[in-house]
């Protein structure tokens, strides 16, 4: 490939643009990538184009090597499959809504769930079909009440988005495994800094859903992370350590009896009869949470056992007031220290967000409340919360976690930053095959319903989170795979030093490589060197005033160091 600056489209600006407030939207408007049409809406223009086409390469490759098929469905989509899942209403202002010239009800697809869904079910019919994962890479339409930053928050964006389809629940944390690794990959491969953090749906269910977030101060999300034992999750996720999921039928949610004024003795017996422990427990006792191991099983549940009020944690009378052999206490951890992490362990707003049914015990004494939650895989909570951000009906202020706060995990004080979301995976369950009716047939003849897995990389976004995250004060600074070019050759100078960096742009890209030369006659050496270290291809190669002693010199765009080489090794020297 090559690209000759004298006819690239392409105008690069002094100046920042005036709406524009993050690294990532001056450099690549001043550079020349994108153009804006309207808030949210953006042009791509050639460099920007090679850029956002290389980083849906490697998307697509290694979605291709987890097994992944690429499909390509509409944008424009009739109302009636967003009827059937209720997002026709509940995606609120965000949709984008259109009417055909018959006026019936159209709208721009913000994600696919429901066709992908609607297209398994239509060519899929056999157990031995599946599973089956399909994906595609697409422009989205969401309204943003806040599109900001450029193509970081668009109204119009590409996102890779794809759908796992399993016959069962172990198929389906296979599927999100392997999308795990391959985001893995691809996001290794474009040599960003990301963390993998639990997200919302996380809050219950363990592994349930995990957001990419790449670290970032302009990021409009929070998240935690404790530097001693790897944990990260979403600030709007903080949890205690997933209980495991309850297998077999999911108890029925009931509203856990409470007496109008709860006491230790009756919150113990309380959570003795939803658990079927047998703690017993007296003395004082503030907002603590426990862990608790039957005996002879490995795996953990957590139990919040508390009271409102200032009264003292007494833990070490807790641990003597369980009887010897019974499930095991092995962690403890005072939650009025931590009011973040109850109220984002089991605050209705979580249960909300989730889609979980919960009730709030309307007999509530003053700044407490009984909740207790379900989901398909059982019900996962119970307890008091203290809040006094708490009403009757449900709602509850989002869980707010500071810096210094305690991991859940291992009790190290968490960091807390800001970053932006570049994927999200997540365990979906049967919400949309259930709205679908789609099933398999079993070998013994018996339908199966089939458990999905959706999974978004915000395509257009990364090209935006590269920009944000690899820039210096010059410009910006791309990772080879994703550059518009392998080399920026510059030819200075009035004598013959455009013709020999053309003559070498030429042998270069014939060898393979993708080159942007430099040849504009009557721009000053100055000048092509502020537009090579803006555009941010990794290798700049000067053919200038050296070429008299027959070299040339190769900057690194990334460590600016600068060498001097031979011309006739230059070839050699870049490759
Ligand atoms: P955000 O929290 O940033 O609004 P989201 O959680 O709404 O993102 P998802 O529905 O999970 O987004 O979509 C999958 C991916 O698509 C996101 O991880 C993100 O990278 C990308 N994405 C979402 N909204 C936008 C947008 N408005 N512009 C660009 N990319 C987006
Ligand atoms: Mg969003
Ligand atoms: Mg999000
Ligand atoms: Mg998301």
């Amino acid at each position: 490939m090559l690209l000759r600056m004298s006819t690239l489209f392409l105008r690069t600006l002094r100046e920042d643009p005036a709406d524009a407030e993050v690294p990532s939207h001056k450099l690549l408007v001043r550079a020349g990538y994108v153009r804006r049409v309207a808030p949210g809406i953006y042009s791509w223009l050639p460099l920007g184009k090679i850029v956002l086409e290389n980083v849906a390469r490697v998307v697509r490759e290694e979605m291709n090597a987890m097994g992944g098929q690429e499909v390509l469905f509409p944008a424009l989509l009739p109302r009636e499959y967003y009827e059937a899942t209720g997002r026709w209403t509940e995606y609120g202002d965000t949709l984008f809504r259109l009417k055909d010239r018959k006026g019936a009800d159209y709208l721009l697809g913000p994600t696919h769930e429901e066709l992908f869904t609607d297209l398994v079910k239509g060519e899929y019919s056999s157990y031995k079909d599946y599973p089956v994962v399909l994906y595609q890479i697409q422009t989205k339409y969401r309204d943003e009440a806040r599109p900001r930053a450029g193509i970081l928050r668009g109204r119009e964006f590409v996102m890779k988005d794809s759908y796992s389809f399993d016959l069962d629940d172990d198929g389906l944390k296979r599927s999100y495994e392997l999308h795990r690794e391959a985001y893995i990959k691809m996001f290794d491969r474009l040599g960003l800094d990301y963390r993998i953090c639990f997200a919302m749906s996380g809050a219950m269910g363990g592994s349930a859903s995990e957001e990419f977030l790449a670290p970032c101060p302009t990021g409009e999300d929070t998240f935690v992370a404790c530097h001693n034992c790897g944990y990260a999750a979403n600030a709007e996720a903080v949890v205690t350590p997933a209980p495991p999921a309850v297998t077999g039928e999911p108890p029925a949610l009931t509203l856990l009896d409470t007496p109008d004024t709860p006491t230790i003795e009756s919150l113990v017996e309380l959570v003795n009869d939803r658990y079927g422990l047998g703690v017993t427990a007296a003395g004082t006792l503030k907002n603590v949470v426990v862990k608790v191991r039957t005996p002879g099983s490995a795996e953990t549940e957590t139990v919040v056992i508390g009271v409102p009020g200032d009264r003292e944690v007494d833990l070490k009378r807790l641990e003597a007031a369980l009887s010897p052999g019974v499930p095991e206490i092995f962690e403890a951890a005072d939650f009025a220290r931590n009011p973040g992490l109850v109220r984002g362990y089991i605050g209705p707003q979580v249960l909300k967000k989730l889609g979980i049914r919960y009730l709030v015990d309307p007999r509530v004494t003053p700044g407490s409340a009984w909740v207790t939650g379900g989901n398909e895989q059982g019900v996962h909570a119970a307890g008091v919360v203290a809040g006094r951000d708490f009403e009757p009906d449900g709602t509850v202020e989002a869980a707010e976690v500071r810096a210094g706060d305690s991991c859940p995990r291992c009790a190290h004080p968490l960091s807390i930053d800001r970053g932006i979301e570049i994927g999200h995976i997540f365990q979906l369950g049967r919400k949309y095959a259930d709205a679908a009716g789609l099933d398999a047939l079993g070998p013994d003849g018996k339908p199966i319903r089939v458990t999905m897995g959706s999974y978004g990389v915000g395509v257009s976004r990364l090209v935006a989170v590269l920009a944000e995250q690899l820039h210096d004060g010059l410009g910006l600074v791309w990772p080879r795979e994703v550059a518009p070019a392998d080399v920026h050759i510059v030819g200075t100078g009035k004598e013959n030093q455009i013709e020999v960096a053309l003559r070498l742009a030429e042998e270069l890209a014939a060898g393979g490589l993708r080159v942007l030369v430099d040849d504009r006659a009557g721009v000053s050496p100055g000048v092509k060197f502020k537009d090579a270290e803006l555009l941010g291809v990794p290798t700049i190669l000067i053919v200038g005033r050296g070429l008299g002693q027959g070299v040339v010199e190769v900057r690194d765009r990334v460590t600016g160091a600068k060498e001097e080489v031979p011309l006739d090794a230059a070839a050699e020297r870049v490759r």
